[in-house]
């Protein structure tokens, strides 16, 4: 039951606008029918996927002699995505990345730490999990995590990660979806995997409690653009497949957004002055995938310059 809890509140995490719909409700939240949920697999070239389930994209490496992989979802999906990569590689899984430390991308690191896999992640991800956390859209407290759920490899600004005949290179975008974030790029298949950082078709969440902020996510933006050519195949936190266009859009919808909300902020415009003057109204129809989440933009938009 206890495992249950974890994986509700963590599941508050990322999906913002459903889930804050549900606590409005007069019962707890309900998690989604696990049973009824499938991996969505997507062949990116030079055996690498990307793993689409519930929880963030899931993006998979194949090597000689081992597995590479981003991100692991929640725990009840463990079962179902060691599936998805046994059709895809007998070999095991011996590199488990985290993005960043949320719950619905880090929620299977304990089972395929147990599995063999090691993780890895940024050090202040490790700091992150193993202190617990607060959500800054829902308010919701995760618990610090059990030692096998944490990383075993840390690192600070950039590194490397191999199996036989596949290396993943590592880097920390500062203070941007968190303060613990890592991107991953596959250089022999012109992969990207980005984590939070960039979501396509939807708002991203900024996670100011946890050293997030909307230069940092601007920052991280110029950096895979500077990265990516024409044909890099970008594996977003959530929503589907995208490319070095997509991202420029992403990326000139987060600026703008800075833009109008910074001299609000200057002003002294209250948060409800803002959620009054909603300055993303034309935004909202490519980005806000309800009304909550449109507002939540706004939230954290406005806390980020704010600070
Ligand atoms: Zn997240």
């Amino acid at each position: 039951m206890n495992g249950l809890r974890l994986t509700l509140s963590a599941l508050v995490f990322c999906l913002a606008a459903p889930a804050l719909a549900q606590q409005q409700a007069p019962t707890p939240p309900v998690g989604p029918d696990w049973s009824r949920i499938t991996v969505k697999t997507t062949e990116l070239g030079n055996r690498t996927y990307m793993l689409e389930g519930q929880g963030g994209n899931v993006t998979v490496a194949v090597g000689d002699d081992g597995v590479i992989m981003v991100d692991g979802q929640f725990a009840p999906m463990h079962d179902k995505l060691k599936a998805a990569i046994a059709a895809v590689s007998p070999q095991p899984v011996k590199f488990l990345v985290n993005t960043h430390h949320h719950g619905d991308h880090t929620g299977g690191n304990a089972a395929f730490a147990a599995g063999g896999a090691t993780i890895v992640g940024h050090a202040n991800l490790k700091t992150m999990l193993a202190a617990g956390t607060t959500s800054n859209v829902t308010g919701a407290k995760t618990p610090p995590q059990p030692d096998g759920a944490l990383p075993k490899t840390t690192y600070t600004d950039a590194t490397t990660v191999a199996v036989k005949g596949r290396v993943a290179q590592l880097k920390h975008p500062v203070g941007a979806h968190t303060g613990g974030d890592t991107y991953v790029y596959f250089a022999d298949a012109n992969v990207l995997s980005t984590g939070d950082t960039v979501t396509i078709g939807r708002y991203p969440n900024i996670d100011f409690l946890n050293g997030g902020s909307i230069k940092g996510m601007i920052a991280a933006s110029d950096a895979y653009l500077a990265l990516a050519n024409d044909a890099t195949k970008i594996v977003p936190g959530h929503g589907p497949l995208a490319s070095k266009a997509q991202l420029a859009e992403f990326r000139a919808m987060l600026a703008t957004a800075r833009d109008r909300m910074a001299p609000l902020v200057k002003d002294g415009k209250s948060l409800d002055d803002v959620y009054a003057a909603k300055p993303f109204a034309d935004l909202d129809a490519k980005w806000a995938v309800s009304e909550q989440a449109a507002k939540n933009f706004m939230r954290v938009v406005y806390i980020s310059l704010k600070e």
